[in-house]
């Protein structure tokens, strides 16, 4: 539980605070946060790189009150899990997002940035041993706040596809699905033959293929265009779900890779 003044109780965001889970090696808390909004109790992870070129350059941005962006842990490349914000805070890293018809996603959410470099500085591979922290982190989560639904376990890019790549295509998800962490499905191979969709076509199976991301939650609105905004949601798709081949084109592969998604979607938790 975070601290809170004994004598008005007011939050003080940069007092030291407990740690959620003993997973944590250090806390080095950040002003950026505030109230959860209407006590939303969060039920979605969000998965970020941090897109820097070193991992501390990355916690000062994300602890300096200047920022105005938070996160609640920060995995380094060697596994080390560092906790900015309490989970019961809404932390600052989602910005303008939606995901199944919500906008705030920083009041649902717990948000984890991953160090890594990122697109604009190489894009290295992620390591082993990180991503074994990633999973443990996030069944840390999922064990004590009851469950998270698999299928909002969720990269920034899904939440935000015009304007995010990350943590992008290099995201083992398979890997974290294995370990029972997050919905997915072994993408459809790029050769299949068959008739997709791509920017500029119309009709009734582009409104399908956008009513079928948004049933899946992404925020994608049916114009039955193959316009920008439906390019940029299928390029997300395919960061998360059909990482072979990232174009933004809904191919046949991309097209079975997420009928199959549809048809294993878990049940929705009571
Ligand atoms: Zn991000």
């Amino acid at each position: 539980m975070p601290r809170r003044s004994s004598t008005t109780g007011v939050f003080r965001p940069m007092s030291p605070f407990q740690p959620d889970s003993f997973i944590v090696a250090e806390v080095v808390p950040s002003p950026n946060s505030d109230e959860r909004k209407n006590n939303r109790a969060p039920d979605m992870i969000l998965l970020h790189y941090t897109g820097m070129q070193t991992g501390d350059a990355a916690l000062r941005r994300l602890t300096d009150p200047a920022s105005k962006v938070s996160a609640h842990y920060v995995v380094f490349e060697d596994g080390k899990i560092v906790q900015c914000v309490p989970e019961e805070r809404r932390a600052w890293h989602a910005g303008d997002s939606s995901w199944a018809g919500e906008n705030d996603i920083n009041s649902c959410s717990i948000g984890i940035e991953i160090v890594n470099p990122g697109h604009e500085f190489g894009y290295p591979d992620f390591p082993l041993r990180q991503i074994a922290a990633v999973i443990s982190l996030c069944r840390s989560i999922t064990t004590r706040r009851g469950p998270i639904s698999p299928d909002r376990i969720l990269a920034h890019s899904d939440v935000a596809p015009a304007r995010k790549q990350d943590p992008g295509e290099k995201f083992p998800w398979g890997l974290l699905s294995e370990s029972g962490i997050g919905h997915w499905v072994r993408a459809a191979p790029l050769d299949l033959e068959g008739s997709g969709l791509k920017p500029g076509d119309r009709g009734d199976a582009v409104t399908r293929l956008q009513r079928t991301l948004r049933s899946y939650g992404y925020g994608i609105a049916e114009t039955g265009s193959y316009d920008e905004p439906t390019r940029a949601v299928v390029t997300a798709f395919q960061r998360h779900f059909r990482q072979a081949r990232i174009d933004g084109v809904a191919d046949a592969s991309t097209l079975l890779t997420l009928r199959a998604l549809i048809e294993t979607r878990p049940a929705p938790l009571s």
